[in-house]
């Protein structure tokens, strides 16, 4: 077998969902549970009575990635050259690291908590991963200045999200310029790689902005998922700035030659009415704003969320030694679902997913803020 894929742990989230139980109050994945819009599926499905199903070209069919080049207008990232169309955007980020970075000689930086993904990306390819740790007491503000301090001359990628997960923070605008023109000054050229997955989800007055807006050498990953309601679409797509667009595609070309032919008509009828892509975030925003009474109601300390669907919570007294503990509790306990800090680099929190139902939120929550009176 191969080391470097025996000595990575199974993924904690996908184990704890396997414990729950069908009575449990499920606040662990991030999985929407709103419908998505049938109709791009009804224009897919004739598509495919005219044309069959055939790969499409390596990248994507050139309509979706010029609609996808277009819709987001990211300088140096605007043109169907610059995308390629990924099988969700799990693959986008796979195909960075593999594109970009040299097991012998670089390094990956990643901003922490981070979506516990990127490590085991890096671990997969042996490359070697430095964490910046955000700090709770700030509430996990994103932070140049703490990116920059951890560059040294093998740093070739830094990953960061916006809005993240598991803190929800939004990278503020003036952090990102600050970030580009710090790396501007760097040894050698650093790339920054933005997942930006839930960037239609955001409750902050503007949308996020993007690192690629202040900084050249930017990659973004992004997808159908969270924003269209359509994980398992596993539609995604990767923007890269042209110099390095050859050996992204040429390792799409080889691990998957093509994301699915209906998938992307599916997307290509989303892009057409770009509006689609935020047609949830009204509802996300109302029950954000549930969220964050139930959680005072609770009186739970927690880091509201500017952007996603997840929200940081802190745990107290004893209960914050080992959040896995804690979780492991909860489900014995107060049959609901969370999943640990320490999964993603934030020892003393719980994440919470309120991507369901409100009810199951509000007493979710109850239950947390109960079993914080007792005894361990
Ligand atoms: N990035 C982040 C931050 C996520 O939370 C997820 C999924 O939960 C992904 C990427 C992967 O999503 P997908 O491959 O469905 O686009």
């Amino acid at each position: 077998m191969n080391p470097l894929l025996t000595g990575i742990p199974p993924s904690l989230i996908r184990e704890l969902n396997a414990k729950k139980r069908p009575t449990s109050i499920d606040l662990g994945l991030g999985e929407p549970v709103l419908r998505p819009d049938p109709a791009p599926f009804r224009a897919a499905t004739a598509w495919v009575e005219a044309h069959g199903c055939p790969y499409s070209p390596n990248n994507g069919f050139d309509e979706l990635r010029a609609a996808i080049a277009a819709h987001y207008r990211l300088p140096g990232l605007d043109q169907p050259e610059n995308v390629c169309v990924t099988v969700g955007s799990q693959e986008a980020l796979y195909l960075a690291l593999k594109a970009l970075v040299d097991p012998a000689r670089h390094e990956v930086l990643l901003a922490t908590p981070a979506f516990p993904l990127y490590a085991k990306l890096c671990q997969m390819e042996g490359l070697r991963c430095k964490q910046v740790e955000f700090s709770a007491e700030s509430g996990f503000r994103p932070r140049a200045d703490a990116i920059l301090a951890a560059v040294n001359p093998h740093t070739r990628l830094i990953i960061l999200a916006s809005p993240a997960n598991p803190t929800g923070r939004v990278w503020p605008e003036a952090e990102l310029r600050l970030l580009g023109d710090g790396l501007r000054s760097t040894f050698a050229p650093i790339y920054i790689l933005s997942d930006e997955v839930y960037h239609e989800l955001y409750y902050t007055e503007a949308p996020p902005s993007s690192p690629a807006t202040f900084y050249g050498r930017t990659l973004v990953a992004s997808s159908l998922s969270k924003s269209c309601a359509l994980t398992g679409l596993r539609l995604g797509y990767l923007l890269a700035p042209t110099e390095v667009a050859a050996p992204v595609f040429k390792a799409h070309q080889f691990v998957v030659s093509c994301a699915g032919t209906f998938d992307q008509r599916v997307a290509l009828e989303i892009f057409r009415d770009p509006a689609r892509l935020s047609a949830h975030r009204p509802i996300y925003q109302q029950r954000r704003g549930l969220l964050l009474s139930a959680l005072a109601r609770a009186g739970l300390e927690h880091v509201a969320p500017e952007g996603g669907f997840y929200c940081m919570v802190r745990l107290s007294g004893e209960w914050a030694e080992d959040s896995m503990g804690t979780v492991l509790t909860l489900l014995e306990r107060k049959d609901v679902l969370a999943i640990p800090g320490a999964a993603f680099g934030a020892e003393g929190w719980l994440r919470i997913s309120w991507a369901g139902g409100p009810a199951d939120v509000e007493t979710g929550l109850s239950r947390i803020a109960e079993l914080m009176t007792e005894r361990r």
